[in-house]
């Protein structure tokens, strides 16, 4: 079963080589005090800066999930309130988390078919801005220049962005947010519990300002931490080091950005021309280069759904309120171009 699942999804081919690797060098049992985790816990990280093009300046740090970031920021970066701006149910999620923590959290929700106008967005009465890159539920997703452009706007406020299902896959412009963060087992192809968090200099500054030390995970204990390569409790050094291996392969960011949106591309020319399914979202400039996602009628996505199966393809489900009159397809860098060929012919036999 090849799955296109949107997370979990996909895992590198190499990862059960990996796994069988880390038990015969003790990997599994290591000691995470030990010189060796923290060896590979800093080359780790100087992986991820230098593919993902991180600024040096900024500090990565490990948790388990992005919905673990979406409470470190709260308790940790909101001292008065934040603003949401989303379209979709994650940003609508991490909104509602960050509500219960902090009753003066805001919400500006936008159509999914708008693209955002930066200049009409001025929050800077926010402590932190947050904003969700890549909307996985409906498959849009904000550009980096608008991105750009909100932090320009906001000079006081922090700038917070999800790209659960989007780092890895496509570039990213870190210098213009200030928190960053996503979890493993999308873009990344790896098992699920293990999440990366990248904070600007401007947001290490905040937290110090604000000196939240209540928590196990208060991001100051997280960063104290991570300075000597360590964590604050006993990491998924499973995790950590699958991901070790897996970018020490992996081309630059701007090669894997090249054939993501390629392969995107493809998949919405496609879709364009279907007869039974429609591109959710009709502004080109809106949609997500990394989530395809697909609009029809609930009884013909069932019936193609298990057509889909047995040929041994796993679809995405539709989510959270969208679950009945959509599917997703993950365009996620570890699937191959011969299982991307082989949905795509699926999918024309079916027009
Ligand atoms: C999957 C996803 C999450 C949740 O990730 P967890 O690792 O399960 O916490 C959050 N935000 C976005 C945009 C996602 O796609």
């Amino acid at each position: 079963m090849i799955s296109f699942y949107p997370g979990p999804s996909r895992v590198h081919d190499e990862i059960p080589a990996y796994v069988k690797e880390a038990h015969q060098r003790g990997i599994l049992s290591m000691n995470h005090r030990s010189k060796e985790f923290m060896e590979i816990c800093g080359d780790t990280i100087a992986l991820l800066k230098k593919k993902l093009n991180i600024p040096a300046n900024y500090a990565v740090m490990f948790t388990t999930s992005a919905t673990e970031c979406w409470e470190i920021i709260t308790q940790s970066l909101i001292q008065n309130n934040s603003t949401h701006i989303y379209n979709g149910a994650f940003g609508e999620k991490w909104y509602q988390y960050t509500k219960r923590l902090n009753a003066r959290a805001q919400k500006v929700q936008f159509n999914p078919e708008e693209v955002l106008s930066a200049a009409y967005l001025n929050f800077n009465h926010s402590d932190v801005i947050c904003l969700t890159q890549n909307e996985t539920s409906n498959g849009t997703q904000v550009g980096n220049a608008i991105i750009a452009a909100i932090k320009k706007n906001n000079p006081h406020s922090l700038i917070a962005v999800d790209a659960t299902s989007s780092m890895g896959g496509v570039e990213l412009n870190f210098r213009d947010a200030d928190v960053w963060f996503a979890s493993v087992q999308k873009c990344f192809g790896l098992p699920a519990g293990l999440a990366i968090m990248i904070c600007s200099p401007k947001a290490i500054e905040r937290m110090q300002a604000i000196g939240e030390k209540n928590h196990y995970n208060s991001l100051s204990f997280i960063k104290e931490m991570i300075d000597k390569n360590q964590t604050v409790c006993t990491p998924n050094v499973l995790g950590i080091y699958l991901l070790m291996r897996v970018l020490k392969k992996s081309s630059s960011i701007k090669e894997i950005h090249k054939k993501t949106n390629l392969r995107a591309k493809t998949w919405y020319e496609l879709f364009h021309k279907h007869t039974q399914f429609q591109l959710l979202i009709k502004n080109k400039n809106a949609r997500s280069n990394t989530v395809i996602c697909l609009a029809g009628d609930p009884s013909q996505i069932r019936a193609m759904k298990q057509n889909a199966k047995r040929a041994g393809f796993l679809l995405g489900e539709g989510y959270g309120a969208l679950k009945e009159t959509t599917f997703r397809i993950a365009n996620f860098p570890a699937l191959k171009d011969e299982e991307v060929k082989k949905l795509i012919a699926f999918f024309r036999k079916k027009k």
